[in-house]
């Protein structure tokens, strides 16, 4: 699912692929990210040409830039970009002028994605594993899509003044009809792709913005007559989303609202390491990533969990390179591995066994029907 119509794809497509492992559990990770796509690779499906860049730590330390040139011109000259985590306690000094989180800003900037996507999904083998109730949880199945280019986090003016001895702060929350329009057509559209329920998340009664987007909401649903459009103020969806989450198929929101519901929402997949994510543009090309940070409290140690990473290849499988049968072969494979009782620790019981990073990525190419 992109803003605009893809390419149709042959069996013999090649496709272009730049890895950023990055700090952490970073290359851990997308180690068996790569594995997964060696695995559909040598079954003939597709060809895939795989660069490898520095990014974030790791490049700050070997060029002085967290996104250095060549990195982005290889991420500019591929179909998409699969990346694992940036940062971690050496490069934590928020008084650096360069930090690793620099370069995911500016590499979403640069390859102009602004719709983040999130999937939630309870999986059933790990309903013991969220902090909520089971029947709660249990039939969880929705996506956060987040407006990831404006609102707050971008608008002018902003800043800190001292005036007559008091201190005063400013963000700006500001929104063209255009970024507010391009972002609901993507959960329109996804919508049609899943159960066609959008539910339009902001602050109608208080935001200015929020009464944009709701008119624009209501506007643009004409154009899907065949998805079910409803409003809701984000405190409540806050309060929806862990009580009655199964209600939900496709939530848009802006960018802050993302950035928190996205989070709240997560803890109902069990484990931050079970999330995978997308990040589009008006094209096919995409930013896919686990949800997750570098972990560099387990970092080196094989105990990351690798399935988000492996869910978000499976994310860009679908949305970038049109491979929707072979995404769901992959997430098939996931979940069959996780009936099978295969967890890595952060998924595991107390006590129970559990197996490294790459054996869980073993486990899931062994479970791979192509
Ligand atoms: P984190 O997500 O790295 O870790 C939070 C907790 O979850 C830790 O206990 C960690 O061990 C665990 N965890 C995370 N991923 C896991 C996985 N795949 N398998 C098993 N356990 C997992 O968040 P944090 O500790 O707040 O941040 C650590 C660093 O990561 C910081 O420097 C932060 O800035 C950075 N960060 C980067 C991104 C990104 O690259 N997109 C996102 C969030 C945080």
């Amino acid at each position: 699912m992109t803003a605009a119509t893809p390419p149709a794809v042959t069996p013999s497509a090649t496709f272009t692929l730049t890895l950023l492992p990055g700090d952490g559990i970073g290359p851990e990770v997308i180690a068996e990210g790569l594995k997964v796509l060696r695995a559909i690779e040598h079954k003939g499906i597709a060809t895939f040409q795989v660069r490898e860049a520095l990014f974030g730590g790791a490049a700050i330390d070997a060029t002085g830039s967290a996104l250095p040139d060549q990195t982005l011109r290889l991420c500019l000259e591929s179909d998409a970009v699969l990346l694992g985590a940036v940062g971690g306690p050496k490069w934590d000094n928020p008084r650096a002028t360069v930090r690793p989180e620099q370069g995911l800003l500016s590499l979403r900037k640069q390859l102009e994605v602004f719709a983040n996507l999130r999937p939630v999904r309870a999986w059933e083998p790990l309903l013991d594993a969220t902090p909520l109730k089971r029947d709660i949880v249990s039939g969880t199945d929705l996506v956060v899509v987040r407006e990831l280019t404006g609102g707050l986090y971008f608008g002018q003016p902003r800043g800190r003044r001292e005036e007559n001895g008091t201190t005063h702060v400013v963000d700006t929350l500001t929104y063209s009809a255009p970024e507010i329009t391009r972002i609901l057509h993507v959960a329109f559209r996804l919508a049609r792709e899943r159960r066609s329920k959008v539910t339009s998340v902001d602050k109608a009664n208080v935001l200015t913005s929020s009464a944009l987007w709701r008119e624009l909401a209501i506007d643009i649903s004409k154009e899907y007559p065949d998805v079910t459009l409803d409003h809701i103020l984000v405190d409540s969806a806050a309060m929806q989303l862990i009580k009655t989450p199964t209600r939900f198929d496709v939530l848009v929101m802006e960018n802050l609202f993302g950035d928190i519901l996205s989070d709240e929402a997560s803890v109902l997949a069990g484990s931050l390491g079970m999330l995978p994510s997308a990040s589009l543009g008006e094209g096919t090309r995409g930013i896919y990533e686990p949800v997750h940070g570098s972990a560099p409290d387990i970092a080196g140690q094989s105990l990351a969990n690798p399935l988000g990473t492996i869910l978000s290849l499976a994310l860009m499988l679908r949305h970038s390179f049109e491979l929707e049968d072979t995404a769901r072969a992959v997430e098939t494979a996931v979940e069959q591995t996780l009936d099978a009782g295969y967890r890595t620790r952060d998924i595991a019981a107390a006590d129970a066994p559990f197996l490294k990073t790459h054996e869980m990525g073993d486990e899931v190419v062994r479970r791979l029907v192509l």
